[in-house]
C-alpha cells in the first residue's frame, strides 16, 4: 500500500463512506483547511455529495466502488457506521482507514461495545446477551423490570428496542426483535442524557468538548443545551469517560460517547459513535473549531487544537416537513443561525437541518429564555426536561389500564 504522508498536505483528498449531513459537515470543514474529499454514497444527489469535490456512486460492499473509490483518496474515514467487515478489509487492504476498522467493529455492536466500555471501566446499565427465550428470562430475573430488550446491530433513533415493564412483554419483543443475539439492559430512570465529542489525535493527544444535555422527542434528538445543566462533577466524569474510551480504543479520529445521570448522579455510558454526532453540531458556531474541523484535523494527522467553547449554544434539529416547512420564519427570527442540509424530499423523522442560538459564554438561560430564544421553534421543542421517550416505545405498558379510560 502507498503510505501518504501524514500530515496530508493541502489539496489532499480525503475519502469519506457515506453521503449524509454528517459527511456534508465533515467536507465543509475540511474545504476550509484546503483539502478536498471524495464521498462514497449510494444516494445521488446526497447531502454530502453536493459540496464535495469528488463522489463514487455506488454500494458499500460492491468491491468495484470500494475500488474507484479508494483509488482517488489518501485516506479513508466514515460518517456511516455499518459497513460490513468485507467492506472495510477491502477498504482497509488500500488506503489507511482512520478510525481503524477494529474500532468500528466495537462500536458496531452492542455486545462488544458494553464489553469494551465495562473493560475500559467504564460504568454502563447492567446487561445480558440474549440469545434464547431461556437467556431472556434469566436475564430478565437477574436485571429485574423495566428493562429495555435491544437488537445488537443497526439499531439507532430507538429503533430495534422494546421496554419490557411486565413479564407478558417478553415474549412479544422477543419475537419482534431480530437478528439474535439481543441485549438486555437494565432500564435507567435517567435524571438526564449527556453527550461528549472527544477527537485524538495520531499523536495520541485527546481533546474533549465540554458535555451537553440532550433531549429527544419520539426517539429523535430535538434539543441539545451546550453546556449541559448538571453540576461541574458530573460534567467532569462525563469528559472523562469521553478521553477514556478515546484512550482505550486507541482512537485516531472523533468519538461521540452518548451517558445517562441516574437519579443518584451515576454517569453511565449507553453507546459510542466513532464519527461526528448530532449532539456535536452546536459545536459549528459555538466553538473556534467545531466537531467536524477537529475530526478533519484527527484524520488528516494535524494538530488538534484546544475543544473550547466561546459561547452557550442551544441546538434544535428540523426534523420532517413540518420543521422543514418553517425555513421561511426561521430565516427572519432575529439570532437563529441556520443549517440545512440539502436533502429534496422531507420525509417524517427525517434530520432536514438544524439551528443554533448563541448565548454569552456562561449564560444559558432557563426553559423560558431558551424557548423565546427559540422564535419560530419554540412550540415545537422539548424544552422541559421530558426524558421519558421510552415511556412511548415500541412494546408498550398497557397505560389504559393503568390510567383508566381517558
Ligand atoms: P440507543 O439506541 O441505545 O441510543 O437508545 C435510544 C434512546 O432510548 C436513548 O437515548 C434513551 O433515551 C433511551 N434508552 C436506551 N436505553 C435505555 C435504558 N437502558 N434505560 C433508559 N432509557 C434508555
Amino acid at each position: 500500500m502507498r503510505g501518504p504522508a501524514f500530515p496530508l498536505p493541502p489539496n489532499a483528498v480525503i475519502g469519506i463512506v457515506g453521503g449524509g449531513q454528517l459527511g456534508r459537515m465533515t467536507a465543509l470543514a475540511a474545504a476550509r483547511l484546503g483539502y478536498r474529499c471524495h464521498i462514497l454514497t449510494p444516494e445521488r444527489e446526497s447531502p454530502a455529495g453536493q459540496v464535495a469535490a469528488y463522489v463514487t456512486e455506488g454500494e458499500y460492499e460492491d468491491p468495484g466502488a470500494i475500488a474507484a473509490f479508494a483509488a482517488g483518496v489518501d485516506v479513508v474515514t466514515f460518517e456511516f457506521e455499518n459497513v460490513s467487515a468485507g467492506g472495510l478489509e477491502l477498504l482497509a487492504a488500500l488506503k489507511p482507514v482512520r478510525p481503524a476498522p477494529a474500532v468500528l467493529r466495537v462500536s458496531q455492536d452492542r455486545i462488544r461495545e458494553k464489553s469494551f466500555l465495562n473493560g475500559a471501566g467504564v460504568p454502563t446499565a447492567p446487561w445480558r446477551r440474549v440469545e434464547t427465550r431461556a437467556e431472556l428470562a434469566a436475564a430478565v430475573a437477574a436485571i429485574g423490570l423495566p428493562a429495555v430488550l435491544k437488537t445488537t446491530r443497526l439499531g439507532y433513533d430507538g429503533k430495534g428496542q422494546s421496554l419490557l415493564v411486565r413479564p407478558e412483554d417478553l415474549e412479544t419483543a422477543f419475537v419482534a426483535l431480530a437478528p439474535k443475539p439481543l441485549v438486555l439492559e437494565g432500564f435507567v430512570d435517567f435524571a438526564c442524557e449527556l453527550s461528549v465529542v472527544a477527537a485524538r489525535g495520531e499523536d495520541g493527544r485527546a481533546v474533549a468538548f465540554d458535555a451537553v444535555e440532550n433531549r429527544h422527542r419520539q426517539h429523535i434528538l430535538d434539543l441539545t443545551l451546550a453546556p449541559a445543566q448538571v453540576g461541574e462533577e458530573i460534567a467532569a466524569e462525563a469528559r472523562g469517560i469521553a478521553l477514556r474510551v478515546a484512550e482505550a480504543l486507541e482512537l485516531v479520529g472523533l468519538i461521540a460517547v452518548e451517558m445517562f445521570v441516574d437519579r443518584g448522579g451515576r454517569v453511565l455510558a449507553n453507546e459510542i459513535a466513532p464519527r461526528p454526532h448530532n449532539s456535536g453540531h452546536w459545536t459549528i458556531d459555538a466553538c473556534p473549531a467545531s466537531q467536524f474541523e477537529l475530526f478533519v484535523r484527527a484524520v488528516a494527522g494535524l494538530p488538534l487544537p484546544e475543544a473550547r467553547r466561546h459561547s452557550d449554544a442551544v441546538m434544535k434539529n428540523l426534523v420532517g416537513p413540518e420543521e422543514a416547512a418553517l425555513w421561511g420564519e426561521i430565516l427572519a427570527a432575529p439570532g437563529l443561525i441556520p443549517h440545512l442540509y440539502g436533502k429534496a424530499e422531507a420525509r417524517p423523522g427525517r434530520k432536514m437541518g438544524h439551528v443554533t442560538r448563541l448565548f454569552p459564554h456562561g449564560g444559558l438561560p432557563g426553559p423560558f429564555g431558551i424557548e423565546a430564544a427559540l422564535g419560530p421553534l419554540a412550540a415545537r421543542a422539548e424544552v422541559e426536561r421530558a426524558g421519558r421517550h421510552l415511556a412511548e416505545q415500541v412494546v408498550q405498558p398497557d397505560l389504559g389500564e393503568a390510567f383508566g379510560p381517558s
